[in-house]
């Protein structure tokens, strides 16, 4: 019983209504959990004295309350409200509901994080039959009133009686708000009228009449003409509106969690309309597309917030620096009202100190009254996140570690690649979506071979090329395409790989394309569009225009923001940034880009140039260990030149060379044409090379004969490769040039593999230094890339200098999930939520993860201070390098156009 009671005095005490007004409020800023992101602003603001009309907010505690108790509001909310109510009053100097001088109110909804548009708002509350003579009479001016009043009735049918009482509308149609608005459109047209501001008094009063009519007739019940009723339906309704369908699934996409709640903001009604000298507008404190230190806004005379954002009137700039070349006439706040416009700068500048951040504010003007309606942290693109975050670090209002957690790591994608302009990419016509593997934008011309592209190139066009999929034969094709789009494939397939290491525009999987070769045309939801057309990608979206697209070029190299903020994050990260790269020019991109070392070398990369791929078939093709060492004598001067070519590139900075790695079927040829020639220059028969050929396709080639096992059943070809490295660095040592050299083995799941592949380079290496006599400093090491290396990793530390995690594969087999065609069904998963995102694109940490974490101990603890880095394209994924940063890994490696991403990632992870 006793402990019933306490309970009971718990409850009764409980704050449910929290006022702000008159330089006074119960609640502050850091209280967004309890009044959501609105509410504790609006507090803030009125402590911090600024002119914002008095009201209250009601607890996101209530709306869960709400949800308990069968969909009603709290027993002692009433009686906490009517006292807000009454200071609200006070300070207004008028009453809610009364006939001579009314109150007004708005409600609105204000969850912790914005929820855009998902939510409810009814605004002008407590205008009824009784309210309106008094509020004429008063303002004077009943073409106010009675706009005011439509507004209300549309708002109020709409939100209470229609959407929270859970009536849905058979079309769009039919909804109630849909109904009124055709009303409107009906007089204007009666009236010959062009605008809503065309309409008088009398004919927003007989539309008052007519609303009434058509609320009760479509909605079974009369629009509720009591302030009190209006104010209580308002409110449920927002809350009603926290579990309405749009708001549902804009959590889920977002991800935030139902039991949060909303609060409900119910205030004083200030109006920008009254006449010409009330106005309303929105700002920024800085501008948010440029990031410059100017204030920003757009403003309206006599109108409502709605006005300046739905763009039915040209708003008017705010002040001389918000001025266009198409606005320069219209005219500004500052030079309109200056005094008005110098309180406004003093807020905002407040404002700005106070929050120490861009704000997006909102402000009404009522009888040359300022007032603020609203205040939060603003929006922006990543050229002007960036230059606000070094702007305001410099000035003293932040710290330089503030200004690297202010920019989110993607946004420096803008920068580092050409975009689609987003004011065109909104009107443009989409023809299809896909994975986004290869970020920024590009145009061209549609072509479907590799050959194609590279001839149309030569013929200084700029050209897409679009396939199915592509393979190695088509990287000339791709080289020389501004862009690549690709129907299959997932965000490590082959596309994705070749396009993101030379920082080109790619989409990959975008099933909506069907090519036919034949007719050189690929038809796109029943659309078609011929080699030739002019495409747009947006490969940072995975979305394909037809026709071209504004875009607009990237110049890191001239912006100081970034090349400074980007010095900063260096000064805080621990993690060093290597590059996978296979070419001198890479190499050299990649250290531009602020690259520490090359983590990857992909030596398959190397074979695929035309005087080179006739050597490789044939080492493949020959059936016997002497043809085979023929061919590799041939390929031997040839790899040594690469390496060559990258150690002088990376001047003493660690290159990892991995040996062989791709089933080797992946270099023959495809055509009988090629075969045939092969044949000739083999001196083989022709029917021989064929049979060979095919006896060596595999059903599943990448869990097939590929990785080490190329290694252990040919050591000469490892042999082959182990010789070019250590010769070249050889000799380029003793030319003076330094190098070091880490060679390491692919694919390795048992100890025994890496034991016998070690033994081999190892010999060759004593062998070559022998013949140089000159020692020189490499490391021979393994990629961890399957599950039981990660399990055995202990065994295997053993025989390895370092470990660098592929988690390209071992995603791959983590989930028995082939990552060529993983473009198939994976955007499936992700878009249904069953899974967060493409293993792929961001390490998964609980499965993935967890093996790699397993093989980092397993492998420190028997050396511990093992080098272990990733070079997996995950390297390059911002929460993936944070990951990678949390389980002690001494560098991450990725593309070249993705180093700086990785660098900025790093600092964030170092000082989270
Ligand atoms: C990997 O598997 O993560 C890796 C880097 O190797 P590849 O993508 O070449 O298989
Ligand atoms: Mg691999």
């Amino acid at each position: 019983m006793g402990k019933k009671t306490a309970k009971k005095s718990v409850k009764r005490a409980r704050k449910w209504v929290y006022f702000f007004g008159a330089e006074k409020a119960d609640g502050k800023a850091t209280m967004k959990n309890l009044l959501g992101g609105k509410g504790a602003n609006l507090a803030e603001m009125v402590s911090l004295g600024i002119p914002v009309p008095p009201g209250f907010t009601i607890t996101t505690e209530v709306c869960t309350e709400f949800y308990q108790n069968r969909q009603r509001e709290p027993q002692r909310l009433k009686a906490q409200l009517s006292k807000s109510i009454a200071k609200t009053e006070k300070i207004m100097g008028k009453k809610f509901g009364d006939s001579m001088d009314p109150l007004l109110l708005s409600v609105r909804s204000g969850a912790r994080a914005s929820m855009p548009g998902m939510m409810e708002t009814v605004l002008n509350v407590g205008l009824t039959t009784k309210t309106i003579p008094g509020l004429i009479k008063k303002t004077d001016n009943p073409r106010f009133v009675y706009d005011a009043y439509r507004r209300l009735m549309m708002m109020y049918s709409d939100v209470v009686m229609e959407k929270a009482a859970g009536i849905e509308p058979k079309t769009e149609h039919d909804g109630i708000r849909h109904k009124l608005e055709a009303e409107i459109e009906l007089v204007k047209k009666k009236k010959r009228y062009k605008n809503d501001t065309d309409l008088t008094a009398d004919d927003l009063k007989k539309l008052c009449g007519t609303f009434k009519v058509i609320i009760k007739k479509t909605l079974g019940k009369p629009f509720p003409d009591d302030h009190d009723k209006q104010l209580w339906g308002g409110i449920s309704a927002v809350f009603s509106s926290w579990m309405g369908k749009r708001a549902i699934a804009y959590r889920k996409i977002e991800k935030l969690p139902d039991d949060w709640g909303t609060a409900v903001n119910v205030q004083a009604m200030v109006f920008g309309n009254t006449g010409e000298d009330s106005a309303t507008g929105v700002a920024f404190t800085r501008n948010p597309a440029t990031g410059e230190n100017a204030f920003f806004g757009e403003w309206l005379t006599n109108a409502q917030g709605e006005d300046v954002v739905a763009g039915i009137r040209t708003a008017y700039p705010l002040n001389i620096h918000t001025k266009t070349r198409d606005t320069k006439h219209l005219p500004s706040l500052e030079q309109m009202w200056p005094k008005l416009y110098k309180q406004l700068d003093r807020i905002q500048n407040k404002l700005e100190r106070h929050y120490k951040d861009m704000q997006d504010i909102e402000f009404t003007i009522e009888g040359k009254r300022l007032w603020m309606l609203q205040t939060r942290v603003g929006k922006r693109n990543g050229q002007s996140a960036i230059r606000m975050a070094v702007e305001m670090a410099k000035s003293g209002l932040i710290n330089r570690q503030t200004a690297i957690m202010r920019v989110n790591p993607n946004q420096l994608d803008e920068l580092l690649h050409p975009s689609v302009d987003p004011a065109e990419e909104k009107k443009a016509t989409e023809l299809a979506k896909g994975l986004p593997a290869g970020p920024g934008g590009a145009l061209g011309r549609v072509v479907l071979t590799a050959d194609d592209a590279e001839a149309w190139a030569k013929k200084g066009e700029t050209v897409i090329l679009v396939r199915n999929e592509t393979s190695p034969e088509d990287v000339h094709g791709m080289h020389a395409a501004e862009a690549i789009l690709t129907s299959k494939g997932g965000m490590t397939s082959h596309a994705a790989l070749v396009a993101r290491g030379w920082g080109k525009c790619c989409i990959v999987g975008c099933s909506a394309l069907h090519i036919d070769l034949k007719k050189k045309v690929i038809n796109i939801n029943g659309k078609k569009i011929k080699q030739g057309d002019y495409i747009t990608l947006n490969g940072s979206k995975g979305r394909v225009y037809e026709g071209k697209l504004k875009l607009t070029p990237a110049d890191p190299e001239h912006n100081k923001w970034y090349k400074e903020l980007m010095t900063w994050a260096d000064q805080f990260r621990t993690l060093n940034v290597r590059t996978n790269a296979e070419s001198p020019s890479d190499a050299k991109a990649a250290l531009k880009f602020g690259a520490e070392g090359i983590g990857l070398c992909r030596t398959e990369h190397m074979f695929f140039e035309a005087d080179r791929i006739t050597a490789v078939r044939q080492m493949i093709l020959s059936d016997n260990l002497a043809g085979r060492e023929k061919a590799i004598s041939k390929l031997l001067p040839m790899q040594k030149g690469d390496f060559k070519g990258i150690f002088k590139a990376m001047a003493g900075l660690p290159v990892t060379i991995r040996l062989l790695d791709p089933p080797l079927h992946e270099f023959l040829p495809h055509t009988d044409k090629d075969l045939r020639a092969l044949a000739k220059s083999m001196r083989v028969p022709f029917d021989k090379l064929k049979a060979r050929n095919e006896a060596l396709h595999e059903f599943n080639p990448m869990l097939g004969h590929r990785g080490c096992r190329l290694g252990v059943t040919y050591p000469e070809l490892y042999a082959m490769q182990a010789r070019a490295i250590m010769e070249a660095a050889c000799e380029l040592k003793k030319k003076g040039v330094k190098v070091y050299p880490e060679i390491m083995i692919p694919l390795v799941s048992h100890v025994n593999e890496l034991k016998d592949m070690r033994e081999v380079v190892l010999d060759v290496a004593r062998e070559v230094q022998k013949k140089y006599k000159i020692k020189v400093s490499f490391t021979v090491g393994t990629m961890i890339e399957l599950p039981r290396a990660c399990i055995t990793a202990d065994e295997i530390a053993e025989y390895a200098d370092f470990y660098s995690f592929g988690t390209n594969d071992l995603t791959q087999t983590t989930y028995g999930l082939s990552r060529d065609d993983s473009g198939r069904f994976l955007p499936y998963y992700v878009e249904h939520g069953l899974l967060k995102e493409d293993p792929f694109v961001s390490i998964d940490q609980e499965g993935v993860g967890e093996l790699m974490k397993m093989a980092v101990k397993k492998g420190r603890s028997v050396k511990g201070d093992m080098k272990m880095g990733i070079c997996g394209e995950h390297g390059g994924e911002p929460k993936s390098v944070v990951f990678c940063h949390d389980i002690g890994l001494d560098y991450v490696s990725c593309s070249p156009f993705r180093v700086p991403i990785a660098r900025f990632a790093a600092a964030q992870a170092a000082l989270r």
